[in-house]
């Protein structure tokens, strides 16, 4: 660098928004919750983005096109969209409108229109947008854009948006049902940089100035899912042949500095593939793609293109945890979406479970111990994991907000692993396999992404187990401390009784081991016993099917 370089590359770096800039407005951390009125009469069709990344000011350029059907008669349009991204220009159906048409006060656009549109009729909203988005403090924990650089020194860019929604980056309806049939993106970047993307490739153009315009379409894509990812990258690609006679193209964009790592992450995709396709179901999404793209922030499940950023770490179960948990959110998060994000744990609590369900196909029953006695160190039991009122994403991820937290990861996959104890492998798969697919026989084809909520779970397990659970489900999901199994042995007779918070019922029968011998304790009224021979040594719950309260734990925490 020479010295008269100098001032001018500070003065640069002075202006540039740093980490947490520029502020957000509480409308535009919010996502999800209570859905305006002004927008539940609007439905998103499907989504055109021209987006340009302009790093030296570390901004971006774009217009969006959106398709909306009126589900009521309006006359105003309301959009979430970050308002550090001012709009410059609007159309309505090819008319321009005249500049103080729309305003911005809050991160939701308003857009007063020429005449009211009536229900049923489609229009397009043409929004001219730019400036300088938010900067995420700690990815993917907060949301915003990443801004970093390769070992060349190139630009490394990614976004998040699970938490404070779309409307970080795009103007769209920021609640999970609002998920439109299609977006399409079109992304130009600096010479010599990649926008691996959501969706399919529909072609790459080289513009005269020299850089390039990635153009992509995805199908369903959850709200949060779109993602924006530009760096130096190289690309791995494989055919992977499904077990349902379908093909599955396989992507990974990593950096070149870690060619080496990268390809020993890509040689897990297909087995990992293989194990959610035998247990849970087809890949979702094999018309267009398995994607993951090499991230400056640890992860997300963006649709077709997961963010990895685990710096490729090993890990005494042999595979990448991070990678698997993101894929598998592609069935529980993007094939099935929670309807609301109150049922937050139907991405999380699923995805954390099929971790120690992987290590038990991988390697049996003591890597599935071991994997779920590391989540059970981990549930905190300090609020319910459904409130059953509408709740936005940080009311649920926020335990400051009241939230269950991690809960929603650790706690729920115990809750799942304790269901499948209860009602078996056949029933507690065809449970998950048609909650996720909304059918028993789900085949390349046959099934689109869906939404879902805990209380279509529950039915869906009522009918398959042929009995209601309500009893299960109200103590493990709706409350916020655990059961507790309290046992006594006297003469000949082992008793145990469950308390549950909230008093009910809790007819959860319990394995004890007696000498060699394991019996199935039945619980009716709260109680049960069984004749143990004096002298006899006795565990209760010997593979621990259980979640339940535990002392030794509370001891070892210092808190309940
Ligand atoms: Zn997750």
């Amino acid at each position: 660098m020479t010295p008269l370089l100098l001032p001018l590359v500070l003065l640069a770096a002075d202006t540039l928004p740093k980490k947490g800039e520029p502020p957000l407005t509480e409308q535009t951390k919010r996502s999800g919750g209570v859905v305006d009125p002004e927008q539940a009469k609007l439905r998103l069709d499907a989504a055109d983005l021209q987006i340009e990344l302009l790093p030296a000011t570390r901004s971006l350029a774009g217009v969006a096109t959106l398709d909306f059907t009126a589900r009521a008669e309006l006359r105003e349009l309301r959009i979430d969209l970050d308002r550090n991204l001012p709009v410059g220009a609007v159309t309505i159906d090819g008319t321009a409108l005249a500049p103080g048409s729309w305003s911005n006060p809050d991160g939701r656009l308003r857009i007063a229109l020429p005449r009211p549109i009536a229900a049923g009729r489609g229009f397009t909203a043409r929004i001219t947008y730019g400036g300088t988005p938010h900067v995420a403090v700690r990815a993917p924990w907060d949301d915003g854009v990443v801004w970093s650089t390769a070992a060349g020194g190139e630009t490394w860019f990614a976004t998040t948006a699970q938490g404070y929604g779309c409307d970080l980056f795009w103007p769209c309806l920021d609640f999970p049902t609002a998920e439109p049939s299609a977006v399409t993106l079109h992304l130009t970047v600096p010479a010599g940089l990649k926008a691996p993307s959501n969706g399919k490739l529909l072609g790459v153009d080289r513009l005269p100035d020299g850089r390039t315009r990635w153009n992509w379409r995805v199908r369903n894509p959850n709200t949060y899912g779109i993602a924006l990812n530009v760096g130096p990258y190289e690309e791995l690609s494989a055919s992977y042949s499904s077990r349902y006679g379908n093909t599955v193209p396989l992507h990974f964009w990593h950096l070149p500095a870690r060619r080496a790592q990268a390809k020993g992450l890509f040689a897990e995709f297909a087995p990992t593939l293989d194990f959610f396709e035998a247990v849970i179901g087809p890949y979702p999404f094999a018309d267009e793609k398995l994607g993951v793209v090499e991230t400056p922030h640890l992860g997300m499940e963006h649709q077709t293109i997961n963010a990895y950023g685990n710096e490729y770490k090993k890990a005494v179960e042999g595979f990448d945890w991070l990678f698997h948990h993101e894929l598998a959110h592609e069935w529980f998060a993007n094939q099935l979406t929670a309807a609301d994000w109150d049922d937050f744990w139907l991405h999380e609590g699923f995805a954390t479970y099929m971790q120690p369900l992987y290590g038990r196909w991988r390697e049996g029953e003591a890597r599935y111990a071991a994997m779920m006695d590391l989540q059970r160190q981990r549930v905190l039991n300090d609020a319910p994991i459904v409130s059953g009122r509408v709740r936005t994403s940080e009311e649920v991820y926020e335990t400051a907000k009241g939230g269950p937290g991690s809960d929603i990861y650790f706690k729920a996959s115990w809750m799942l692993h304790t269901l499948r104890g209860l009602i078996g492998d056949r029933a507690f798969f065809e449970a998950t396999r048609r909650l996720v697919y909304g059918r028993p026989d789900p085949k390349p084809g046959n099934f689109r992404p869906r939404y879902g909520t805990t209380r279509e779970f529950e039915g869906i397990v009522r009918e398959v187990a042929g009995r209601d659970l309500g009893w299960f489900f109200d103590v493990y999901l709706r409350q916020a401390k655990l059961p507790e199994l309290v046992e006594r042995r006297e003469g000949g007779t082992l008793s145990l009784e469950w308390r549950v918070p909230g008093g009910g019922s809790f007819p959860m029968p319990v394995e004890v081991q007696v000498g060699d011998r394991i019996e199935r304790v039945a619980i009716a009224g709260g109680r049960g016993s069984l004749a143990v021979p004096e002298g006899a040594h006795v565990v209760v719950d010997p593979h621990a099917r259980i979640l339940r309260r535990s002392a030794a734990l509370e001891a070892m925490r210092g808190r309940p």
